[in-house]
């Protein structure tokens, strides 16, 4: 089973990232302190929930794991292919704009927050490695799926074919309408390859956003890639979405660290 129950919270865990080196979790919107449209383990502070519910969202999210919350590492996502090298907690630092984290450092916990976006997390058994991408569309068609291995490779040894993958829950194909100009920008970016992201039904593109980026990763030489395969906008009660709660919801945790 994925899933599993500590205290009142449920948490997602990848079979392939199950290893006595590593500590990693999705939290679903259970077991938190928010009330609605935010209920309950809202980690979001710019969807209008009160800070201090969130901040101690993130706490119980942290406790749960028995990461402490000084060891936080975050970042200001905004759909890029930015990749951030964590080498310490951030402390009082300033928020870093990127879209993905990497860290070698067993003191610092990488944290992400998501409501449709892609969670992408990434583990390297040899090298001791870890990385966290959040990927939507535009992060999609950015590669920061790409952009997140190769800062691996670069900065930390990592060869991809060692490297273990987990895509998360986010928003299915069934429920991703897009518009022609994100269409566009795919096979901008994929060339023909884009035809197998992209499912036209009655005239209507839906983007397969988990097949792009498991691609993305096995055309990296990646060979262990787990798809957690649940959509956020299908299992509500689980976890928030964008798109399957109009906008009016808040955004789950994605959580990595070494131990
Ligand atoms: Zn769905």
């Amino acid at each position: 089973m994925p899933f599993r129950q500590t205290g009142s919270l449920r948490l997602y865990q990848f079979q392939s990232l199950d290893h006595p080196r590593l500590v990693h979790s999705i939290f679903t919107r259970k077991g938190g302190v928010s009330p609605e449209p935010w209920s309950s383990l809202n980690v979001g502070s710019t969807v209008g929930d009160d800070l201090e519910r969130v901040a101690k969202n993130k706490c119980l999210a942290f406790r749960a794991l028995e990461r402490s919350i000084n060891s936080a590492y975050e970042v200001w996502q905004m759909h890029s292919d930015r990749v951030v090298v964590a080498d310490a907690p951030r402390g009082e630092c300033r928020l870093k704009k990127a879209d993905a984290i990497i860290t070698n450092n067993p003191e610092v916990t990488l944290f992400m927050r998501f409501a449709d976006c892609v969670p992408i997390l990434l583990f390297d058994p040899q090298q001791k490695a870890i990385g966290l991408a959040h990927a939507g569309w535009l992060g999609s068609v950015r590669m920061v799926a790409k952009a997140v291995v190769n800062a691996m490779i670069q900065v930390y040894g990592c060869k991809p074919a060692d490297l273990i993958a987990g895509i998360g829950p986010s928003i299915g194909v069934d429920h991703y309408i897009i518009g022609s100009d994100v269409v566009d920008r795919f096979y901008k970016a994929f060339g023909k390859q884009a035809e197998s992201f992209l499912v036209n039904r009655n005239g209507q593109f839906h983007l397969d956003l988990w097949k792009t980026n498991y691609e993305i990763l096995a055309g990296m030489g990646l060979k262990n890639i787990e798809v957690a395969g649940l959509c956020t906008a299908c299992n509500l009660e689980d976890w928030y979405s964008h798109r399957g709660e109009s906008g009016r919801t808040g955004r789950f945790g994605a959580l990595i660290a070494l131990k």
